[in-house]
């Protein structure tokens, strides 16, 4: 059997060059590229996808899996080659189940659906975009339609994004983190408002730079391996495991924007740095579920450059920094400035604590459009009362409601949300291993050293890349399910202390 799977190694090792190349095409137009590029990189950046495709989808391809899978069986369980099968054969499925001319008409509506939200959202028009959700959502259905073993439709749809999990699982693991969040919510939102008014000074763009990469560097983020450019919507990507990169921005007059931004991305990107070079150009050289994904990235942004230990260690250097900024504030004002908790309209600005009620409207009202329960003509209104009834807070329009994010407008309606919560969940479960393993993690943080820390995500998470699913992780790291209690636990622990409850 060997010689077949050699011959699968170098099939994919084509395949997911092709997918990194493309990766380059996008960060260069994402960061670099001059406007007058942007027509003939479209053009060379669908032939690069064409070729991706077709050198998946071909029979070789089909005909080499089925012959490996019985060898696959046989392999032990968990090893690379039976994960490296097991891979293989949900990425062909994917690109193969779906016929062409549905992903034909997917590309070309999402693009124009897109066009229309950039004015739309500005112009506060959800009549205009109305139709072209109505076809995101047929397109959406008739995707998840090509998996009929599903059990729930959005079931597809979830596992291009977080395999292996399933909708029902997600909502009740949502539902019983709702029941906790809610009250907690209530409980801060009626403590007296923190000032955070002195991280809207005017910050020097060159100093928060440095100051966010020097702190990077400490955490383990390998500048031989990467860099940091500019760009608008801050993203990671990668074209090799030796090349990892990530993007920023920064706004003079807001401290904490491009600095968490830098830190949250330094996550993504230590992830991907971090997995075994024996698994570069594979199916298992990527991490393993957009969840697992954000665990990493809000670990480094929130548990770890949001805490207190941290800013034990970095305050006076960020007063060294910024002197005239935050000379005359405390490290504890500071502190509670930059974890400020407010019922608030916009997802991406939200706080720790009510981020995951953002991402549960999205996700529940996702599921009712799937289920065919509710009517898109009925969404903006439908999204407003989630909103009073979630966080007492009603959008004056839609810009800032149902047309705030980009998702629905550029992408399939579900999938994509359910993994920023996930995402908080498991960074509260590994967290939790992990300082149960070294309980002097946050000792060292306090002295400005992640090695402890790093370390175990490196051995527990990182180097597998996608070896194990999210599901195997889990239970690898902790021998059970998928917990809320971990990180429900650090939000009580760190708000309570922070508003004294
Ligand atoms: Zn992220």
């Amino acid at each position: 059997m060997q010689p077949q799977y050699e011959q699968l190694k170098q099939r994919f090792q084509h395949i997911i060059d092709l997918d990194l190349i493309n990766s380059l095409l996008n960060w260069d137009q994402s960061t670099y590229m001059p406007p007058g590029g942007s027509e003939a990189r479209g053009r060379q950046s669908a032939l690069v996808g064409v070729l991706r495709h077709q050198k998946l989808t071909d029979e070789t391809t089909g005909d080499l899996i089925d012959q490996l899978l019985p060898w696959a069986a046989e392999q032990p369980a968990g090893s690379p080659e039976a994960a490296f099968v097991r891979e293989a054969k949900r990425t062909f499925d994917q690109a193969v189940r779906i016929p062409p001319d549905l992903i034909e008409r997917a590309y070309a509506h999402f693009s124009h659906a897109y066009q229309v939200w950039t004015t739309a959202r500005p112009e506060n028009d959800f009549k205009a975009v109305q139709p072209e959700l109505e076809e995101t959502l047929a397109i959406s259905r008739a995707m998840a339609e090509c998996f009929p073993e599903r059990e729930h439709i959005a079931d597809p749809l979830i596992d291009l994004q977080d395999p292996g999990m399933k909708a029902r699982e997600i909502q009740r693991i949502f539902a019983e983190l709702r029941a906790e969040l809610v009250p907690l919510v209530e409980a801060i939102c009626d403590q007296p408002a923190v000032d955070d008014s002195f991280l809207h000074r005017s910050y020097p763009i060159d100093r928060q730079r440095a100051f966010g990469e020097q702190i990077i560097t400490a955490y383990g983020y390998d500048f031989n391996r990467g860099r940091q450019d500019l760009t608008h919507h801050p993203f990671m990507t990668k074209f090799s495991l030796g090349d990892v990169r990530i993007t920023t921005r920064f706004d003079e007059h807001n401290f904490g924007d491009g600095l968490f931004s830098t830190l949250h991305e330094s996550g993504h990107a230590m992830y991907e740095q971090g997995i075994n070079p024996a698994f570069e150009a594979s199916p298992l050289g990527i991490g393993t579920s957009s969840g697992v994904h954000e665990s990493q990235s809000r670990l480094w942004e929130n548990v770890v450059g949001r805490s207190l230990p941290f800013w034990k260690h970095y305050y006076p250097q960020a007063q060294a920094l910024f002197p005239d900024q935050l000379g005359d504030v405390a490290l504890l004002d500071f502190y509670k400035a930059i974890n400020k908790v407010a019922r608030s309209l916009i997802r991406v600005d939200a706080d720790e604590v009510t981020y995951n009620l953002h991402v549960m409207i999205r996700f529940d009202l996702e599921l009712d459009l799937l289920e065919g329960k509710l009517a898109v003509k009925d969404l903006a209104e439908a999204w407003h009362a989630r909103y009073q009834q979630d966080l007492g807070l009603r959008a004056p329009d839609d810009r800032n409601g149902v047309l705030q994010d980009v998702h629905w407008y550029a992408g399939p309606i579900g999938g994509v949300f359910q993994g920023y919560t996930l995402g908080n969940i498991l960074c509260g479960l590994f967290y939790s291993q992990a300082v149960a393993a070294h309980p002097k993690i946050p000792t060292e943080i306090s002295q400005g050293r992640f090695e402890m820390l790093r370390d175990w995500m490196q051995k527990n998470i990182y180097q597998y890349g996608a070896q194990y699913t999210t599901a195997e992780l889990v239970q690898r790291t902790t021998g059970g399910e998928l917990t809320i209690q971990p990180y429900v636990t650090y939000l009580k622990q760190k708000y309570g202390q922070i508003y004294q409850l």
